[in-house]
């Protein structure tokens, strides 16, 4: 299946940059005059706007192949929502990666507690409920806050309607959470 391909494609990008073996895909001139005629990317991914975690390098991709919505925590707002709608109506991606880290600072500070300053207050009270749900498990808080986390974002965008829910049900799109560990570069599936 295509979707089964592209998450295939995806790990082993990523495996070629975790062995220090990338290839830098699809950064010629060739490629940039041919995305410049319309674009095709096989994935979405959800990141978080961490300086550490870009996913074109982690993924070994280039230009063209994926559509990134990157916020700190790796959370999704309505226009989140809306440029994941966007990517799979109307550029055709049937898969969404949602991105989690290790050391994730806004997991931390969430973890932490406290009032957050500002509009940062705002990203602290959308990872809560993740940090609620990590309490009641055994091991690391921050850790199993940061896959709480992706998760309950997965679950978010499964049930998002009208668009995105009607087309996972028909299996036209898949929704996975994803862990990358920040010492040595892997990413799981979660
Ligand atoms: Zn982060």
């Amino acid at each position: 299946m295509k979707i089964d391909e592209n998450v295939q494609k995806l790990i082993e990008g990523n495996k070629r940059f975790a062995a220090s073996k990338p290839i830098h895909p699809n950064q010629t001139t060739e490629r940039r005059v041919e995305v410049s005629k319309g674009q095709k990317p096989f994935a979405v991914i959800l990141g978080c706007s961490d300086s550490r975690i870009p996913p074109e390098i982690i993924f070994d991709q280039g230009l063209g192949d994926l559509f990134i919505i990157r916020v700190a925590g790796n959370i999704v707002d309505d226009i989140a929502l809306g440029s994941i709608e966007y990517a799979v109506d109307h550029l055709g991606v049937q898969l969404v990666v949602v991105l989690g880290h290790g050391k994730c600072g806004a997991v931390s500070a969430t973890v932490q507690g406290g009032e957050a300053h500002g509009h940062i207050n705002c990203i602290v009270k959308a990872i809560a409920p993740a940090v609620e749900k990590a309490k009641k498990q055994s091991g690391d808080l921050i850790d199993n806050s940061i896959k709480a986390n992706v998760e309950l974002v997965v679950d978010q965008i499964v049930s998002s309607k009208p668009i995105l829910s009607e087309l996972v049900k028909e299996a036209k799109l898949k929704i996975a959470g994803a862990y990358y560990n920040i010492e040595n570069g892997v990413v799981e599936l979660i």
